[in-house]
């Protein structure tokens, strides 16, 4: 009997694609982020407030994935990036072939930062590396202080966490401590940004570090 593990090959695959993607933003300097959330937590609220702070010093790019709609594209758009959007057609996540293909298509000779936008899901996202540099997890309060405990995956599997919606915080039964338990027990250490991107608070530390890190993609060119 001949037996194919499916899995481990789309995983292989996927993984070579992602380290060529990888390959090109490396030789062109470009930074880039992976945001991967719930759907509703406030990916691309974030993302209208990051180009918004970064757009006058630097040049961005967002990669929209959405099942269906160019809605958020177009959000992104306004706020003053480039944007492609990316449609599933059903697929739950993105992989890296999409994201090669979104490459293709933007002059990445004029981009300093690229944004991606994963679909909203809290499970399978984590599971496929698309070649960017950093993977950013944005809970919120209003999803419930358990996310962690029950979607271990995504939050073992970022770089950054961010806290969105924390104006909520009074009016919503959300214990920070156990929330934060849940988090340390997974992935102890990572750097978190509480913020709300309605009222445009915290969003400062977010923005330095971004700087920081779109800084260093630059210097380490070609390298
Ligand atoms: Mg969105
Ligand atoms: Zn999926």
């Amino acid at each position: 009997m001949i037996k194919i593990e499916i899995k481990e090959e789309i995983f292989a695959a996927n993984d070579q694609v992602a380290s060529r993607n990888l390959d090109l933003l490396n030789g062109m300097g470009i930074f880039s982020i992976n945001i991967m959330a719930s759907p509703g937590a406030g990916k691309t609220s974030l993302i209208e407030a990051t180009v918004k702070n970064l757009a006058a010093e630097f040049r961005l790019a967002v990669i929209d994935g959405d099942i269906a709609t160019s809605l958020d594209a177009e959000r992104a758009e306004k706020a003053g990036a480039l944007s492609v959007q990316i449609n599933t057609g059903g697929q739950c996540h993105l992989d890296a072939g999409m994201i090669q293909a979104a490459l293709a298509a933007l002059p990445l000779n004029q981009v300093d930062l690229l944004i991606v936008e994963n679909v909203g899901n809290l499970v399978c996202p984590a599971s496929f590396k698309l070649g960017t540099h950093k993977n950013i997890l944005v809970a919120s309060i209003p999803e419930g202080d358990d996310k962690p405990h029950k979607y271990p995956g995504m939050y073992q599997g970022t770089d950054i966490l961010i806290i969105n919606k924390i104006d909520l915080l009074p009016y919503i039964p959300f214990r920070m401590e156990f929330f934060q338990a849940g988090v340390q027990a997974l992935n102890p250490g990572v750097r978190t940004f509480p913020l709300s991107c309605l009222k445009k608070d915290g969003l400062e530390s977010w923005i330095a570090w971004l700087k920081d890190e779109i800084k260093l993609a630059k210097t380490k060119k070609g390298a």
